[in-house]
């Protein structure tokens, strides 16, 4: 003999299973996610509390935005999408994921609008310096060696089909993404945060960051410091107060080799085949995409700090620069720069507004 549940015995019970989710403990926010990925950290910064079984799926899916990125875009992985367009005959069209046609895209605009500062083609010079994945002595290349790399570089030497997805390499070119590919990093982690329905965090890729919302629950923004230009220290000397951008800092004082007392950046100026020697310590660039500040933050370190600034102004970009000079630095902003923090925070960081005199020479002590 079968007995039948009562009615509202039974309505517990569909309550019960329908329930059964939010018994799961309450992660408080901050909620702090963290990881390697491209040779460097990643963080995710989640504002708003979540259940701990919600963390975990959003945590496994971060993992495998940063992988796909990494297995297409990475130089340090013999099995990469980009290591095989690498190895491709010379002249023979490749068919690429549109992740990967994507980032060639945005780098083949940064390499036009900079005039070639921006130059992917240059992974063959940075593997010289001893600043990609080929193993190698840090010491300065035989001139010779550098000639004969530098002569096969280009940006035009890529060639892409957008509407075909595919691109094909016109002589015996490196491409090297590193420049750009942690900033895309950080867009697909926001976009994946944003399907989800999670509307305030930070995503940060080795410095490349997106902001979205608020940090907490009160309308704050987030804070985010850009560095003193010195490696011995990891000082915040500004610290800006924005939301719902991404922004991207180039600096010449972390990564690099000494040889006789020489310093040399891993950002390699394409028209020299040499690295960066000038006066312009670091730059940040704030943009609506990571890939483009990234991308835009080495191409600006390539050109100086006299050219970046005109460059910036021509291009409509917001860009900090910190320059060196004699003992301590200088900060200059672009006007989109000015306009995006204010006048107001400008003051307070004692930043003085383009076309101005500096307010003040920030002079070390
Ligand atoms: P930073 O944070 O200092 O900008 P990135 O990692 O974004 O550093 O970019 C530096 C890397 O980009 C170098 O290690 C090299 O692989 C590559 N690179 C160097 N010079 C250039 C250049 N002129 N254009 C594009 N990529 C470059
Ligand atoms: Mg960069």
């Amino acid at each position: 003999m079968t007995r039948r549940l009562p009615l509202f015995a039974l309505c517990a019970l569909l309550l019960m299973v329908a329930l059964s989710g939010c018994g799961e403990p309450l992660r408080e926010a901050p909620i702090t996610l963290k990881g390697q990925i491209f040779g460097t950290y990643y963080q995710v910064i989640l504002a708003t509390p979540m259940r701990r079984d919600e963390v975990a799926d959003i945590e496994a899916g971060i993992l495998e935005t940063l992988e796909a990125v990494d297995a297409s875009m990475s130089t340090y992985r013999k099995d990469s999408e980009l290591s095989a367009f690498n190895r491709s005959p010379i002249g023979e069209w490749q068919r690429l994921s549109p992740e990967l046609m994507q980032v060639l895209t945005i780098s083949r605009r940064v390499a036009r609008a900079s005039e070639g500062a921006f130059d992917i083609t240059v992974g063959g010079l940075v593997n010289l310096w001893s600043f990609g994945p080929e193993a190698r002595p840090e010491t300065v290349p035989p001139e010779d060696l550098l000639e004969e790399r530098l002569a096969q570089i280009g940006p035009d030497r890529v060639e892409l089909d957008t509407k075909g997805g595919r691109a094909r390499r016109l002589s015996d070119v490196y491409v090297d993404l590193s420049a750009v590919a942690k900033g895309y990093g950080v867009d697909r982690v926001g976009d994946y945060l944003a399907s989800q329905g999670i509307e305030h965090f930070l995503v940060d890729i080795g410095g490349e960051l997106v902001l979205r919302g608020h940090r907490d629950g009160e309308a704050e923004r987030w804070r985010v410091g850009v560095e003193v230009p010195d490696e011995h220290r990891q000082v915040a000397q500004y610290v800006l107060a924005l939301t719902d951008l991404a922004l991207a800092t180039s600096g010449d004082y972390r990564n690099y080799f000494e040889e006789d007392g020489r310093r040399y950046s891993h950002t390699i100026d394409p028209r020299t085949g040499r690295p960066v020697a000038h006066a312009l310590a670091s730059v940040t660039v704030l943009h609506a995409d990571a890939a483009d500040a990234d991308a835009w933050a080495t191409a600006l370190s390539v050109l100086g700090p006299r050219a970046a600034l005109d460059t910036a102004r021509r291009e409509g970009l917001a860009v900090l620069t910190l320059e060196r000079d004699g003992e301590g630095w200088r900060s200059r902003v672009s006007p989109a720069f000015a306009e995006r923090v204010g006048d107001a925070a400008l003051d307070k960081l004692g930043i003085s507004r383009p076309g101005q005199a500096p307010a003040t020479d920030n002079e070390e002590t």
